[in-house]
């Protein structure tokens, strides 16, 4: 069963809405994505990446109608496990630190 999740875009701050299965917990939201993640458009299947790509406004993910988005993209990155053990992103920017 799916529901609906909400994030905000670490650019603007607008709220997008995803469908989610449920079963995956989320690492973190960034502008940029994280090195060795893979990620699927929000109009794809979102559960079979390690993440999903948004355009913030312009893939129909946005919550509100009167808002407008910033039209950049930005990053949903979901836990990865390997060998049972959760991977840590590299800190490629200090925006992966986002979320602390
Ligand atoms: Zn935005």
């Amino acid at each position: 069963m799916s529901y609906p999740v909400t994030y905000y875009c670490p650019r603007c701050e607008a709220v997008v809405e995803l469908e989610r299965e449920g079963y995956l917990a989320d690492k973190s939201v960034t502008p940029y994505p994280l090195e060795g993640w893979t990620y699927v458009g929000a109009d794809e299947d979102v559960e079979a990446a390690d993440g999903v790509r948004f355009v913030c406004g312009e893939d129909g993910t946005l919550r509100d109608d009167d808002a407008s988005g910033c039209g950049e993209p930005f990053y949903l990155s979901y836990v990865r496990f390997e060998d049972g053990e959760a991977v840590e992103a590299r800190p490629e920017s200090e925006y992966v630190r986002l979320g602390r």
